[in-house]
């Protein structure tokens, strides 16, 4: 059994029915993808459009392609025919290029709103605030071509499980929140391959792993 296959299955013993494993593979080969699709993996995740793009034309057309990287305006355009869910939405601007894009192709795109709640200042993301007025502005009601389908966060990079389960509270009550206000809302895209468990625990619907599946990356992104 291949390593990928393995690692796949000892993920998937740890996460409960509710929880989507979504397989970071940014950076990796088409091949190793292949490894993964072939023990039943359906839902990959990518942080650069045109990586993105050049996976999805040599893949099969099964696979739901999740974008979970910070995404420029100008680069919406490329994988609005077939990205399924993006996940680190941060602006009205960014919503309404989406939509404009995804009318193009009579689809609707799935968008998870991305919630600051590390400390460090390099990660990107709405504060709760800012996404409360977001979520209340008249203008997103108007756009049809997409679906905010919940809330995605990044944990600050540290041993500290104490504070990773904090800032996982933060971001899991403001989902409840918006849940019990809108029908829309199931998704709380939270925990890696370093906190998927801690991330579990705080009520996580959907965890994006990467390294633990495919191996430590070559370069840092
Ligand atoms: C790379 C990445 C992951 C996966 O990280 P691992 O530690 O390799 O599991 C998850 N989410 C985002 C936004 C990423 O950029």
């Amino acid at each position: 059994m291949s390593d990928i296959r393995e690692n796949l299955q000892n993920i998937r013993k740890q996460l409960p029915k509710h929880v989507t494993l979504v397989a970071v593979s940014k950076t990796k080969p088409v091949a190793d993808l292949m490894q993964a699709y072939e023990a039943g993996q359906r839902i990959f995740g990518e942080n650069k459009i045109q990586e993105m793009t050049q996976k999805w034309e040599q893949m099969p057309k099964d696979i739901l392609w999740h974008m979970i990287g910070h995404v420029q305006t100008n680069k919406v355009k490329y994988m609005a025919p077939y990205v399924d869910t993006i996940h680190a939405v941060d602006s009205l601007k960014l919503l309404k290029e989406i939509n404009k894009q995804a009318a193009k192709h009579k689809r609707i795109i799935k968008c998870l709103l991305q919630i600051k709640i590390a400390e460090e200042d390099t990660k990107f993301g709405l504060s709760i605030s800012d996404a409360i007025d977001l979520m209340d502005s008249k203008e997103i009601a108007k756009l049809e071509n997409i679906k905010i389908t919940g809330l995605m966060g990044m944990a600050t990079f540290t041993e500290n499980t104490t504070q990773i389960t904090q800032e996982f509270e933060q971001i899991k009550n403001f989902f409840h929140l918006l849940k019990n206000k809108k029908e829309t809302i199931s998704t709380l895209s939270i925990g890696m391959s370093g906190d998927f468990p801690i991330a579990i625990a705080c009520g996580s619907t959907m965890v994006r792993v990467g390294s633990s599946i495919f191996g430590a990356r070559n370069y840092q992104l």
